[in-house]
């Protein structure tokens, strides 16, 4: 039994009940074999062991008090996953499906995923099982300042420093801002992806999607393509697909799907920019999770109740919703399309199997740890803002997300040419994200 196989059957044993975290961790570990081998010593020092533990689980009992005066009770997670390279960092996210597995593979990816940025940001993961649609504005804050009064003996801004996710954006943030610093009476940068009035990053919200956008238009770049005239097919409407599609119409690029968890829309004359984009926030604010109404407010587009939009022919692909939804059935699907690009904007949104599928059937992939790092990248920026006492301007912050974007890209291209793998950004992005890590761990010693 190699290395590898021996981690991932102590881990499949250990964690049988967390599929996605098992497979976050066998997509990661099967790739990065080459360094293995290259590197005896980090066997001999347990460095993929101690790697696939994280260092610190918190879970937490979050008690709040209804509309109706009935007492509700969810569960907390933050996941201190990894902090070989800086502070942890790493989203919270709010969904019903959210238990220990989710956060854990999100935690594992943003070990990798910060560490590609370049920025000094260790890896961390939260969140809870509360769903916030449906809920009353009054109910959300009740919520968030409890999660927060657990949560804030844990973090801080050179310790751990939470920002959104799923069903986590500003509003959530600055209630969740507002609790921490009247419980420890510090105002500093402990969360990111704040309202521009008290610390946010110009940008900041727009960040991850113009950076997948940016990751993608490098790819093509690689083969001589342009995003110009280009079809694309987005998944989700939430802020990651509105940030996508916004940059995709600045660039010249057709977005003809968006898609909600009751369906897709098909909308052929394009989610252009202006009132569709906007239309796209009166969605996410709307807190009822459904697409639907886009064609109701825009007639010549078409609703696919129940259906994912992975079927509908175009030039490149890009899933900004959630984990999975690209299954073997999707990737053929796809290739049967003649797809050629699929730049990942959601965390694990392809199983292992449909990637290595749709890999061995010429389908470029950008791997979401590399092509969505824009959003935390920017975050470690208004850490820097904050810390600084300072406000930098939006041509500032997108110039500096332009160009880690590209060297993110360029970085996994050059591990994968490195080791022999040609234009492999999938392993290239896990093998440069590690290598960087597994430097930092065993500098560092058993730790
Ligand atoms: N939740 C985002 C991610 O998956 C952003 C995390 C952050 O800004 O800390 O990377």
């Amino acid at each position: 039994m190699s290395y590898v196989e021996r981690v991932l059957s102590e881990l499949e044993k250990k964690n049988a009940e967390q599929p996605e975290f098992i497979q976050a961790v066998t997509e990661v570990l099967t790739s990065i074999a080459p360094v293995l081998e290259k590197h005896p010593e980090y066997e001999a020092s347990a460095l993929l062991e101690r790697l696939v533990e994280p260092e610190r689980q918190i879970m937490f009992r979050v008690p709040w008090v209804d509309d109706n005066g009935k007492v509700q009770v969810n569960r907390g997670f933050r996941v201190q996953f990894n902090s070989a390279i800086g502070p942890y960092k790493g989203g919270l996210r709010f969904a019903p499906n959210v238990y220990l597995g989710i956060i854990k593979f999100l935690g594992f990816e943003q070990i990798f995923k910060n560490s590609l940025t370049g920025l000094p940001i260790g890896g961390g993961k939260g969140g809870s099982d509360f769903d916030p649609n449906g809920k009353s504005d009054a109910e959300i804050m009740r919520f968030c300042q409890s999660f927060m009064t657990e949560l804030f003996r844990h973090i801080g801004a050179e310790t751990d420093v939470p920002a959104g996710d799923l069903g986590v954006g500003a509003k959530e943030i600055g209630y969740m801002f507002g609790q921490y610093k009247r419980l420890k009476n510090v105002y500093e940068g402990v969360l990111t992806g704040k309202g521009l009035a008290y610390g946010g990053l110009n940008g900041r919200t727009e960040a991850t999607g113009y950076g997948i956008v940016f990751f993608a238009r490098e790819m093509l770049k690689h083969f001589g393509e342009e995003l110009k005239g280009k079809e694309v097919v987005v998944s989700g409407f939430g802020n990651v697909s509105w940030g996508t599609v916004q940059k995709l119409n600045q660039l010249g690029a057709k977005v003809v799907t968006i898609s909600g968890p009751d369906g897709y829309i098909y909308d052929p004359d394009g989610v252009t920019a202006g009132e569709k984009e906007d239309y796209l926030l009166e969605l996410r604010a709307s807190g009822k999770n459904i697409c639907a109404p886009y064609a109701e407010k825009f007639p010549n587009a078409t609703f696919y109740p129940g259906k994912k939009p992975w079927g509908v022919k175009a030039d490149l692909y890009i899933p900004c919703a959630t984990q999975n939804e690209i299954t073997m059935k999707e990737a053929e699907e796809m290739v049967a399309n003649g797809c050629k690009f699929l730049c990942e904007g959601s965390n694990m949104p392809t199983t292992n199997d449909a990637l290595s599928y749709l890999q061995k059937n010429g389908v470029v992939v950008g791997p979401s740890k590399a092509a969505n790092a824009g959003g935390v990248a920017c975050s470690c920026i208004e850490m820097g803002q904050n810390a600084g006492h300072t406000v930098f301007s939006p041509d500032q912050v997108y110039a500096q997300l332009e160009n880690i974007m590209v060297n993110i890209h360029d970085s996994a291209a050059k591990a994968s040419e490195e080791y022999g793998l040609g234009y492999n950004l999938l392993a290239g992005a896990n093998i440069a994200g590690f290598q960087k890590i597994a430097d930092a761990m065993m500098a560092q010693g058993i730790c």
